[in-house]
């Protein structure tokens, strides 16, 4: 039998941990064919897992991708001419949904959290700019605190935050606190964004951004953190008056500024998700 996917677990620490746990059963047999080892997942491995949860069709691959992937960021904000959520990746997978290739970070005290509740934690779902953890405000680690290999094909395989580091359990890592408060609101603003039921109108994302822009820059009395934050906000503030700005911040590659940009602007406090 199948162990049951975590909230928010990533769909590599799923597989893994099936394997790790239970190798040589007959359930998690299909999780040894070689597409699983592949470095990169594309939506073949998505809708087999998606199959084996019984979330058949396009529905249950959108469902596994909006709590188990980064792909988040990609479903919810939508142009007004395509409002599917995962677009045509169910039929032809164009989306890289997990790189091993790349290493994947942990938070040492939702590692250590896990151990006491569950007995035993798991890789979260994160996105590749979200750097510290939105409950602790520590940094995510992202080398093993004992040896220094990544979490990745070149370092450690995901077993470690099972079997430890030469006896030592990933919890027990020392967390620093992280000083970012930018980076805080960014990955505060990752959870919200995964807790949405609904898609959000980039265009009016972008319109919002734009107007309160334009008041923060205008308004002789708004204290900016730093002159670093200034020229940054100035720098977005003139890219949103080129019209080609919105194909800029939808476009798949460049999301991540449109992300940049609501978390430094309304950091923890958005009102396009409250
Ligand atoms: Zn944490
Ligand atoms: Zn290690």
């Amino acid at each position: 039998m199948l162990l049951r996917i975590q909230p928010d677990e990533s769909l590599r620490s799923f597989v893994e941990r099936n394997l790790f746990l239970q190798r040589h059963t007959h359930s998690v047999e299909i999780f040894g064919a070689p597409e699983f080892r592949y470095r990169r997942w594309g939506n073949k491995q998505v809708i087999t897992i998606a199959k084996l949860l019984g979330w058949d069709n396009c529905y249950g691959f959108n469902k596994l991708l909006h709590s188990h992937t980064d792909y988040t960021v990609h479903g919810v904000f939508k142009a007004k001419d395509g409002h599917s959520y995962s677009a045509n990746e169910f039929g032809l997978g164009f989306f890289c949904f997990d790189d091993f290739s790349k290493t994947r970070s942990y938070c040492p005290m939702c590692a250590k959290e896990d151990l006491c509740v569950r007995g035993y934690s798991y890789w979260r779902r994160n996105h590749p700019l979200v750097v510290v953890c939105a409950k602790h405000n520590v940094d995510l680690l992202s080398k093993c605190p004992f040896c220094g290999k990544p979490f990745s094909v070149h370092g450690h395989s995901l077993d470690v935050i099972w079997s430890g580091c030469a006896g030592r359990s990933l919890g027990d890592a020392k967390p620093r606190a992280n000083e970012d408060s930018e980076a805080l609101h960014l990955a505060q603003f990752f959870v919200k964004l995964n807790l949405l039921q609904h898609h959000l109108s980039a265009e009016t994302a972008f319109n919002v951004l734009k107007n309160k822009l334009t008041e923060i820059i205008e308004d002789d009395n708004f204290n900016l953190i730093s002159k670093g934050r200034r020229a940054r906000l100035t720098f977005h503030y003139e890219d949103l008056r080129d019209p080609r700005a919105f194909r800029f911040f939808v476009d798949r590659s460049q999301v991540h500024q449109l992300l940049y940009l609501i978390a430094s602007i309304y950091g923890n406090e958005s009102p396009l998700i409250s």
